[in-house]
C-alpha cells in the first residue's frame, strides 16, 4: 500500500480526486476493451463520440446548464477567452469590465485591443480587498457585454452571487470568466451570457477550456477572429472543428462522474460540493481571524471560497512555515509572486480533513514561534 498522498494545495494546475487518477492509471492503455489509450483514439470516432458526449451530459446536469446555452470544449485558457470573447461579442465595440483582481485587470487591457473598454469597477488602488456595491457601477447601456471574474484566483475576492444586470438597467449579456470557481458552488444561470473557465483549477488538466454559452449569442465573429474560435463554428461542429484536447476532455469526465456522485452532509452532487467548499472555507477564515500570526486582508462579505491568500504578520517567517508546512505533506502553499505570502486553494479535491490538517499546523506553528 502506498502512503497517504499529500495535502495539495496549488491554486491551478491543481489536486485532482485521487480515485479518478487511479481510473485514468487502469484505463490508461486499454480504454473499456479497445485496445486503445484515449490518447491514441480518433476524436471523430465511437469511442472517443461516446466520451465527450457523456462529458458533456454530466457536466450539464452538474451546472444545472439550461438547454439554451451551448457547452464548447476549447483550448487557448482563460487569457485566450480575454482575447476570443471579443472577438465574437464586441461588435459595436463598447465593453464595460468590473476590475476586482489581478485577472479581471487583465481582462480588461486585453478587450481594450479589440473595443472601447470602461472600468465600472477598479479596486487595483485598495489592493483588490473589496467589490464596491451593484449600486455605485454606472455601467452604460449600449455596450456589447459587462465583464466580470466570478473569483479573483490571486486576490481571493468572490462574488457570493452574480449580479442582475436587467435590474441595474442594463440589457447586455454579462460574460463570467469562472476559471476558479466554476462547479464550486450554483450558478444562476439566468443572470449569464457567457462563461469561460480553463479547466485546470477545479475540474482537469491544463489544455482544456470551457465556454458556456447562450445560443442566442452565436453569430458571426468580427473578421479577425480566428475560424478555430469562433463560437458560433465551434457550437455548430459540437466542439469539432478541429481535433479538441481529447485526453483533457476525458478526464474531466472522469471528474464529472465523480462530482455527479460526491456525497457531503447528506447532499450529493454540486450541492454536496458546494456545502463541503462552505464548511473549509469557514473552518480556515475562522482560524485566520482567530490567529495572532496569521491573517486573510478581505473584506469578509466577499472572501473567496476557493483560494484564500494569508500572510504571516511577522513575514521573515513566511519561508520557515512554507518549508516545515511542505515537509509536513501540506504542498504549493506558497502565494502568487505579485502578492507574496501564502494561498491556501480549496478546490473541490480537497477534503475538509485536509483543510484541517493545514489549520492544525497553523496552530502548531503560531505556538512554536508565538
Ligand atoms: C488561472 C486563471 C486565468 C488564466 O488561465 P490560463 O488557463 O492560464 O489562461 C484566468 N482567469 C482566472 C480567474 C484564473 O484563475
Amino acid at each position: 500500500m502506498a502512503a497517504a498522498r499529500p495535502f495539495n494545495f496549488s491554486a491551478g494546475p491543481a489536486a485532482l480526486p485521487l480515485p479518478v487518477l487511479e481510473r485514468a492509471a487502469a484505463e490508461m492503455t486499454d480504454w473499456q476493451g479497445s485496445g486503445m489509450s484515449v490518447m491514441e483514439m480518433s476524436h471523430r470516432g465511437p469511442e472517443f463520440q461516446s466520451i465527450i458526449r457523456k462529458a458533456e451530459g454530466d457536466l450539464r446536469q452538474l451546472q444545472g446548464l439550461p438547454e439554451d446555452f451551448a457547452i464548447l470544449f476549447m483550448q487557448g485558457g482563460a487569457l485566450a477567452e480575454n482575447a476570443i470573447v471579443p472577438l465574437n461579442l464586441a461588435h459595436k465595440g463598447r465593453v464595460d469590465v468590473l476590475v476586482t483582481g489581478s485577472w479581471s485587470a487583465k481582462s480588461a487591457n486585453e478587450a481594450a485591443r479589440y473595443a472601447d473598454v470602461q472600468r465600472v469597477v477598479d479596486t487595483q488602488p485598495g489592493g483588490y480587498l473589496d467589490i464596491p456595491p451593484a449600486s455605485t457601477w454606472a455601467l452604460r447601456s449600449d455596450v456589447d457585454y459587462v465583464h466580470l471574474c466570478s473569483n479573483e484566483t490571486i486576490d481571493g475576492v468572490e462574488f457570493a452571487e452574480l449580479p442582475d444586470l436587467q435590474t441595474l438597467g442594463c440589457q447586455a449579456p454579462l460574460v463570467v470568466d469562472c476559471s476558479s470557481n466554476q462547479l464550486s458552488r450554483p450558478f444562476d444561470w439566468s443572470r449569464v451570457g457567457l462563461a469561460f473557465g480553463g479547466a485546470q483549477k477545479n475540474i482537469g488538466p491544463a489544455g482544456l477550456t470551457l465556454v458556456y454559452v447562450r445560443r442566442e449569442l452565436l453569430r458571426s465573429p468580427l473578421p479577425a477572429c480566428p475560424t478555430a474560435f469562433s463560437f458560433e463554428t465551434v457550437a455548430r461542429e459540437g466542439s469539432m472543428f478541429n481535433t479538441p484536447p481529447t485526453y483533457a476532455i476525458y478526464l474531466a469526465g472522469l471528474v464529472f462522474e465523480w462530482a455527479l456522485g460526491f456525497e457531503y452532509a447528506g447532499l450529493r452532487g454540486l450541492a454536496a460540493l458546494e456545502a463541503q467548499n462552505r464548511d473549509k472555507a469557514a473552518l480556515l477564515y475562522g482560524f485566520l481571524d482567530r490567529s495572532a500570526l496569521f491573517f486573510n486582508p478581505v473584506r469578509p462579505d466577499v472572501r473567496s471560497r476557493m483560494n484564500v491568500p494569508f500572510f504571516l504578520r511577522e513575514s521573515g517567517l513566511t519561508d520557515t512555515f512554507l518549508a516545515q508546512a511542505g515537509a509536513a505533506g501540506l504542498l504549493q502553499l506558497k502565494g502568487h509572486k505579485s502578492k507574496g505570502g501564502c494561498r491556501a486553494s480549496l478546490y473541490n479535491a480537497m477534503p475538509l480533513a485536509g483543510v484541517q490538517a493545514l489549520v492544525d499546523f497553523m496552530q502548531d506553528f503560531e505556538r512554536r514561534h508565538g
